[in-house]
C-alpha cells in the first residue's frame, strides 16, 4: 500500500468543513474550553484516524470527544473513554504505553489504527444522521487504503456499528441482509470477492456510563482485543 495516501487523507480530513452545525460546536468549544484546560490550545478541527499505515486491526468508535479528540487532535485522546482504551491496548501488547496524553508524547500501536465513522466532535456525543452520512465518505477512502493489510475490525458501541456497517460495504466486504445485529462479544465474517475476508467484532462502547458502571470491565475489553487481534494475526501479550 502507498503510506503516503493515508497521511494524505488524514489532512484531507483535517481540513473538512462539510456539517455546519459540526464546524461551528468544534470551534466554539476550542474557544471556550474547560476550565481545566484553559492553557491548552485545542485542536479544533476534525480528528483523524491514529494508527500506522499497515494496519491489521481497525478500532472504530463513533466520534471525537469535545474535550478529548477535539483539544488533542488524536483519536481517543485526552478523555476517560481512551485512558481505558489505550490501557487495555497496552496491556494485550498492541500499544507502546499505557496511556495517551496528546498528539506529541510518543505513542506507537503496533498493527493497530484507531478511527471513527464520524470526525468532528459532536453535541452530546450525538451526530445527526445527516452529518453521519456525510462523513462516510472519510471512513470508506479511509478503508480502501487499508484493505491490503487489513483483516479485522473492533467496533465500539451500537451507534458506531450501526454507522460504520455501510462503510464496509462500500469499501468492498459483503455486509449479510438482515445486518448482523450489534452485542458485546459478536463476531461476524464480512466476506469479499476480491481479496481477504473482514473479522468484525463487536464491543460494549468505553464510555464512562459503561465503564464506570462495570457494564464493560477492563477484562471484557481485554479479552475481546485479544480475539480480534488473533484474528487479525497480531500477537498479543497475557498483560
Ligand atoms: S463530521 Fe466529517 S464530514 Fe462533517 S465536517 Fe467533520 S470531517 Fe467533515
Amino acid at each position: 500500500m502507498d503510506p503516503s495516501g493515508l497521511a494524505r487523507l488524514d489532512r484531507r480530513i483535517a481540513g473538512c468543513r462539510a456539517c455546519p452545525r459540526l464546524v461551528d460546536w468544534r470551534e466554539e468549544v476550542a474557544r471556550t474550553k474547560r476550565a481545566a484546560f484553559a492553557d491548552w490550545t485545542y485542536w479544533g478541527r476534525p480528528v483523524p484516524g491514529f494508527g500506522p499505515p499497515d494496519a491489521r486491526l481497525l478500532i472504530v468508535g463513533l466520534a471525537p470527544a469535545a474535550h478529548g479528540g477535539n483539544r488533542t487532535g488524536r483519536m481517543f485522546t485526552g478523555d476517560r473513554s481512551g485512558d481505558v482504551l489505550y490501557q487495555a491496548l497496552y496491556d494485550v501488547g498492541l500499544a507502546s504505553q499505557p496511556a495517551s496524553v496528546h498528539a506529541g508524547d510518543g505513542l506507537e500501536l503496533y498493527g493497530v489504527r484507531v478511527t471513527s465513522p464520524v470526525h468532528c466532535a459532536p453535541p452530546a456525543n450525538k451526530p445527526t444522521p445527516a452529518e453521519r452520512d456525510a462523513c462516510r465518505p472519510w471512513l470508506v477512502r479511509e478503508l480502501h487504503l487499508l484493505r491490503p493489510t487489513l483483516r479485522a475490525a473492533l467496533v465500539l458501541g451500537a451507534f458506531g456499528w450501526q454507522a460504520a456497517l455501510p462503510a464496509f460495504a462500500e469499501a468492498g466486504w459483503t455486509v449479510p441482509r438482515p445486518r448482523p445485529a450489534f452485542a458485546h462479544g459478536a463476531h461476524v465474517a464480512l466476506d469479499a470477492a476480491d481479496g481477504p475476508a473482514l473479522q468484525l467484532f463487536g464491543c460494549f462502547h468505553v464510555s464512562q456510563r459503561n465503564t464506570f458502571t462495570g457494564r464493560l470491565t477492563p477484562e471484557m475489553l481485554r479479552e475481546v482485543l485479544r480475539s480480534a487481534a488473533g484474528a487479525a494475526g497480531l500477537p498479543t501479550t497475557k498483560g
